[in-house]
């Protein structure tokens, strides 16, 4: 009989080639188990999912409710249905006037595609503006404004009419003008390697599109729910986009993602044409109980308060390691490049063998990312920062 792994091989399909992946087996708090029972420090969080940590308890009770109440009824939008009510009018309560009217889709992709087509059917303009590095997604539409052509030469013809700017580069703003629909941007570029605005970019390209008409569309699909120690990323810059797009840590482990507007900006995928966005899936009544409890859970108690401070225990604990060339970070989110010589290609697996679980993004060499569950104690840092100087020590 095959084992599970050969079947993995043979039956998934899969974006890259994983030669031996963890055979995981449970999950809970910061902690990863695999079938051997060694145990790991999930310092990925499934990219930024995992934010109140594994299997939390409020999260369990909220999907097991509902999952005893009722799953699947009907298309979204149709009926009215408790858990997304419930959801969508605590994201408008602790979310600016403006953005008081929320979408329910099925993931970070599909926000993304529904904010692109919200703008150009509110503004009746094609032109699309990214970022260099910026990654939004793998559907043809999130693909089109992913700022990388290595992933994306392969699929084209994509959407047209999408100009790239550098971030954080003020001076190139002008080229957004009143034929731009919208600027779709990460508030902080996470898989460039976590690179944050620098001297008010976000607020001097608020001000661009203001002055043409374009809207201003955050991806907050990585940074939000948390992250950088507030619920949302552009709390941090005090810059209200006119589409902000969730998923990821929304479900607390659930699938779902967002994108939210203004009610008056949102009628227009109500009305000409009618059905300008449909999904079978999106707003789940379960994915949403778990997303209400999550949402609870993080503005209910105070572990928002910590996350800068567990962020900079973790910088100070290893910037001075002789192999680290330098350290970005906003809260929990932590990219940290390594020296030139360094083994990367062994980077996760020394760190794996001494249980860590480590990633590297998609678009910065000689770096690594850290971002655990925001729940993880000083103690548990502490801990983490001796088994990453150990395993610095061993590449
Ligand atoms: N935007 C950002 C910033 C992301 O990091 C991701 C996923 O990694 C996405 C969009 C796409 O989300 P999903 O994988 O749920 O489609």
């Amino acid at each position: 009989m095959l084992t599970e792994r050969q079947l993995f091989q043979q039956h998934m399909a899969l974006p890259s080639e994983v030669k031996n992946p963890i055979e995981a087996i449970k999950a809970k708090g910061i902690y990863l188990y695999d079938v051997n029972g060694k145990e790991y420090i999930d310092l990925v969080s499934g990219v930024s999912v995992s934010n109140l940590g594994h299997c939390h308890p409020k999260i369990v009770e909220a999907v097991e409710k509902q999952v005893n109440t009722y799953m699947h009824l009907m298309v979204y939008g149709k009926y009215l249905q408790s858990p997304q009510v419930q959801l969508a009018s605590l994201l408008a309560k602790h979310l600016p006037q403006s953005l008081n009217a929320t979408y329910f889709v099925n993931s970070g992709s599909e926000a993304i595609d529904g904010a692109l087509k919200l703008a150009k059917r509110t503004t009746g303009r094609s032109e699309i503006i990214a970022f260099k590095n910026a990654y939004h997604g793998g559907t043809h539409g999130a693909l089109s404004i992913l700022g990388n052509e290595k992933m994306k030469y392969a699929f084209r013809p994509l959407l047209p009419n999408i100009r790239f700017l550098n971030y954080n580069q003020s001076e190139e703003l002008h080229q957004i003008t009143t034929q731009t629909a919208c600027v779709v941007v990460e508030t902080i570029q996470a898989e460039a390697g976590i690179i944050l605005p620098q001297d008010q970019f976000l607020d001097k390209l608020r001000k661009r599109c203001n002055e043409t008409g374009t809207l201003l569309i955050f991806d907050e699909i990585q940074v939000g729910f948390g992250r950088t120690g507030k619920l949302f990323a552009f709390e941090n810059y005090n810059v209200t986009p006119d589409i902000l797009c969730l998923a990821k840590a929304m479900g607390g482990g659930m699938p779902i993602g967002a994108f939210i507007a203004s009610k008056e900006l949102m009628n227009n995928l109500t009305h000409k044409p009618v059905l300008g966005h449909i999904t079978t899936f999106g707003g789940h009544p379960v994915s949403c109980a778990a997303a209400l409890a999550n949402l609870k859970v993080l503005t209910e108690t105070d572990i928002l308060d910590h996350v800068e401070a567990k962020g900079q225990q973790f910088v100070d604990g290893i910037q001075h390691h002789p192999a680290i060339k330098s350290i970005r970070h906003k809260g929990l989110m932590i990219g940290v490049d390594v020296q030139d010589h360094l083994k990367k290609a062994s980077l996760s697996k020394v760190f794996q063998e001494n249980g860590l679980i480590i990633d590297q993004f998609l678009f910065r060499a000689a770096s690594f990312r850290i971002a655990p569950p925001l729940v993880i104690t000083e103690q548990e840092i502490e801990k983490t920062i001796s088994l990453i100087h150990k395993s610095l020590n061993e590449l």
